[in-house]
C-alpha cells in the first residue's frame, strides 16, 4: 500500500492548530498511538506503509531537491543513528512526563513556550487565537512540550529530506525502530 500523497496536509493542519490554541497539540497523542495499535493488530508496519502523514510530508519536500540530494549516510541505514534517535525520543518522553507531573503537583510552573531538541528555547510566541478557559496548567505544559517534540522531529525529518533522499528520516524514525524490533521479537 502506498502513502496517500496528500496526507501531509494533516501535518500542516496540526501545526496550524497550535496557532489557534496550543491544546490541540494533544491530538498528536493519537498520531503517536495509532502506529502501535496497527502494529500489534497486523504484526506489520501498516502505519508506515500507508497512513503516515509525516512520510507524505517528507516525500513531498524531498522531491523539491531530489536532483541535488546526497546518498543517505550508511550510519543512518545500518549504523547507530536509529538508536541515538530512539534514546532522544525516550529522553524526550521521560522529560515530558516528569515535568508534567511536577507541574501538576505544583512543584514548578508550566513551560509555556516552544523548545527545539528539548532544551533550546524558540524565540517565537504562538499567537493563540482562541483561549480555552479553566484548564489546569499541567495540560498547557504537556501541550507545549508535545508540540515542541513534534516540531523538532518534523524539522529534522524535513531537513534530512532536503539534504539526502526524501525518506531518510524513516531510516532513523523511532516508530520504525520500535516496530522493527517488535516484529522481530514476535517472529522469534
Ligand atoms: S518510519 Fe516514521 S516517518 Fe517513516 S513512515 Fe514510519 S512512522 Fe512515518
Amino acid at each position: 500500500m502506498k502513502n496517500n500523497k496528500y496526507l501531509f496536509l494533516i501535518v500542516i493542519t496540526y501545526f496550524l492548530l497550535g496557532f489557534i490554541n496550543i491544546h490541540f497539540a494533544l491530538l498528536g497523542l493519537v498520531c503517536m498511538m495509532l502506529p502501535f495499535i496497527l502494529l500489534v493488530r497486523n504484526r506489520k508496519k501498516t502505519w508506515c506503509q500507508g497512513y503516515c502523514p509525516r512520510a507524505s510530508l517528507i516525500s513531498t519536500t524531498g522531491k523539491t531537491t531530489a536532483k541535488f540530494s546526497f546518498k543517505t549516510p550508511k550510519f543512518f541505514i545500518k549504523g547507530q543513528m536509529k538508536w541515538i534517535m530512539l534514546i532522544y525520543f525516550g529522553i524526550s518522553l521521560l522529560f515530558i512526563t516528569l515535568t508534567t507531573i511536577a507541574v501538576g503537583r505544583g512543584l514548578k510552573p508550566p513551560l509555556e513556550y516552544l523548545r527545539f531538541l528539548i532544551i533550546i528555547p524558540i524565540p517565537f510566541e504562538l499567537p493563540q487565537l482562541i483561549e480555552f478557559e479553566g484548564l489546569s496548567p499541567w495540560i498547557s505544559h504537556l501541550s507545549y512540550r508535545f508540540y515542541s517534540m513534534m516540531m523538532t522531529t518534523t524539522i529534522l525529518g524535513v531537513s534530512l529530506s532536503l539534504i539526502f533522499k526524501p525518506r531518510t528520516w524513516c531510516t532513523i524514525c523511532p516508530v520504525s525502530t520500535i516496530s522493527g524490533e517488535y516484529i522481530k521479537f514476535m517472529n522469534n
